[in-house]
């Protein structure tokens, strides 16, 4: 049975009592969960603060910065979503508190609110409502799940929970809430603590808002005392209040929510009848969950050589895209962190079957990464470069093979004596950081008989990019010459994308972020065939 969309419902999702609970892993599954029962979503990220986006952001402090298609610098979340629901998402569902003032105090400025006073009710909650129907309404989404980031009470997100309040008075029961909280126990066996819950729930409702479901945070599932519990004290029914216990994986959470009825309850709450049973998408999605859980003691091990290695999440899309080839050909990957800075013997390398060196910035470490570079390509040892990876591999090639003196790139020393890797010429007067850098996919050219034909199977494919710099094409010819191939270009020749050194059992540098195209069941290409290279023993 289909159900025929007539407008699209909408699913706030808020968390409370403390951050790191899991909102964008609830936000997904319960985006999977309506796909997989053949509806039409996406999903909405919500940031209160004052970044205009996440490009500026530290990637240690805040986590990965993750390009869309589009060209948008955004919050890892959204690169969650895209995962889960294997689907691409437009810029616009990273919506921050920087974007809607600045739109706000433009209109002001043109005169649009000619005779008002501009305020926070009605100006500013109005721009947060226009831009989550304008998706909903360009996208003809049945659904649109929104997460709104922070902790209820926090200040800043409270215009951003207003505007939701406010949709729910004026679209009734077209918006269900969820809210995300938890119930911590002191000890494994000890009892599960409802106080935080109830409390957040109250300043939840303090607000206007009434939670429709609660996910519940907790390490081991949920008593049913302890449902009644919070049940009573937050106005939500017992069967409503979802167990979010531990899992294996993340992929293990919209089955778990699905088994206590979600979706039978929020179909009720939208008053919408019978349910799509779309048992062939529940198999595949299975098969892919399956695959991924899956471990094997003979596993691949990667190092993982870069500058921001102190948090994973800096690099969250390339340890997912290593996962997805693991899983495809059954190996689990393990990957091991390197500091570039603190190397002191590179013999290290030759304990991994595989060396990535992922994108980054700056001067401090880079010496390190060209130094690894090089390691992998003496020893014979696989190795993938991403973005500063592909362009300090050339520089490393250009210092031992080339032998040219002072090889750099002029974001690391400015007046290299042979400035391998260069700043783009549409760059040199750039003076803005924010949104600047050349963003967004990109179609890229595969020349033929190359190893990069091979591992694409296509001579064109489009993937995204984020950089300032580029390889610098008076060095080409020599290269060539001695053994490394740039495979593939883009905006008609003009910049390098692909690198390859056809003697080596597996050398690939790739100007683009390819990491960002990776889905579970779909591994992005050249991570498979790095990964497959690697398990070969
Ligand atoms: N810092 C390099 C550049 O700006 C590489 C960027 C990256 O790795 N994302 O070109």
């Amino acid at each position: 049975m289909f159900y025929i969309n007539v407008q699209t419902k909408f699913i706030f999702v808020t968390g409370g009592v403390m951050s790191g609970l899991g909102k964008g892993v609830t936000t997904s599954s319960i985006a999977k969960l309506l796909q997989l029962s053949d509806h039409k979503v996406s999903c909405v990220k919500i940031d209160p603060y004052l970044n205009y986006d996440a490009g500026t952001m530290n990637p240690v402090a805040h986590g990965e910065v993750f390009v869309t298609d589009d060209g948008g610098e955004c919050d890892m979340d959204i690169g969650n979503y895209e995962r889960f629901l294997n689907q691409n998402i437009l810029k616009s569902h990273n919506i921050t508190t920087a974007q809607v003032y600045s739109s706000v105090i433009e209109a002001e400025r043109r005169g649009e609110y000619l005779g008002a006073c501009v305020q926070i009710i009605p100006h500013v909650t109005d721009e947060i409502k226009n831009r989550i129907r304008n998706i909903a309404r360009d996208e003809e989404l049945d659904f649109l799940i929104v997460e709104c980031g922070g902790t209820v009470g926090d200040i800043e997100s409270l215009p951003f929970l207003e505007a939701l309040r406010q949709m729910k008075v004026e679209e009734g029961n077209q918006v269900v809430f969820v809210h995300v909280t938890l119930a911590p126990s002191l000890d494994v066996v000890g009892e599960q603590k409802t106080k935080p819950t109830q409390h957040s729930a109250q300043e939840l409702r303090r607000i206007g808002i009434q939670p429709d479901f609660l996910a519940v945070r907790c390490t081991l599932p949920l008593e049913e005392k302890t449902k009644q519990k919070i049940a009573m004290f937050t106005n939500v029914t017992p069967k409503d209040v979802l167990s979010c216990h531990d899992a294996k994986s993340i992929f293990e959470v919209p089955q778990m929510i699905y088994e206590q009825g979600f979706m039978d309850s929020l179909f009720t709450k939208f008053g919408i009848v019978g349910m799509v049973n779309a048992s062939a998408n529940w198999d595949k999605w299975n098969k892919i969950t399956e695959k991924m859980n899956q471990s094997d003691e003979n596993h691949v091990k990667i190092a993982m050589v870069g500058k921001y290695v102190t948090l994973t999440d800096s690099y969250v899309s390339v340890n997912h895209a290593l996962k997805h080839a693991g899983a495809e050909i059954g190996k689990d990957v393990k990957i091991d962190w390197i500091d570039s800075e603190s190397i002191e013997d590179y013999k290290i390398l030759s304990n991994y079957d595989g060396v990535l060196v992922p994108g980054g910035f700056g001067t401090r470490g880079s010496e390190g990464i060209i130094e690894t570079a090089n390691y992998a390509r003496e020893k014979n040892i696989p190795y993938l470069g991403i973005c500063f990876g592909f362009q300090l591999a050339a520089i490393a090639f250009g210092r031992n093979v080339l032998k040219l003196e002072d090889a750099n790139s002029t974001e690391i020393k400015n007046d290299a004596k042979n400035p391998i890797v260069d700043l783009l010429p549409e760059q040199k007067d750039v003076l803005d950081m924010g949104g600047s850098l050349r963003l967004g996919a990109n179609d890229v050219l595969i020349k033929e008989n190359t190893n990069a034909e091979k591992i694409y199977h296509s001579s064109k494919i489009s993937k995204r990019h984020r950089h300032r710099y580029e390889i610098n094409k008076q060095y080409i010819a020599e290269f060539e010459k001695n053994g490394l191939i740039f495979s593939a270009d883009s905006d008609s020749g003009k910049r390098m994308e692909i690198l390859e050194i056809p003697s080596h059992k597996f050398y690939l540098g790739v100007q683009y972020h390819p990491e960002f195209n990776s889905r579970p069941g779909y591994p992005e290409e050249s991570f498979l065939s790095f990964v497959k290279a690697a398990s070969q023993k």
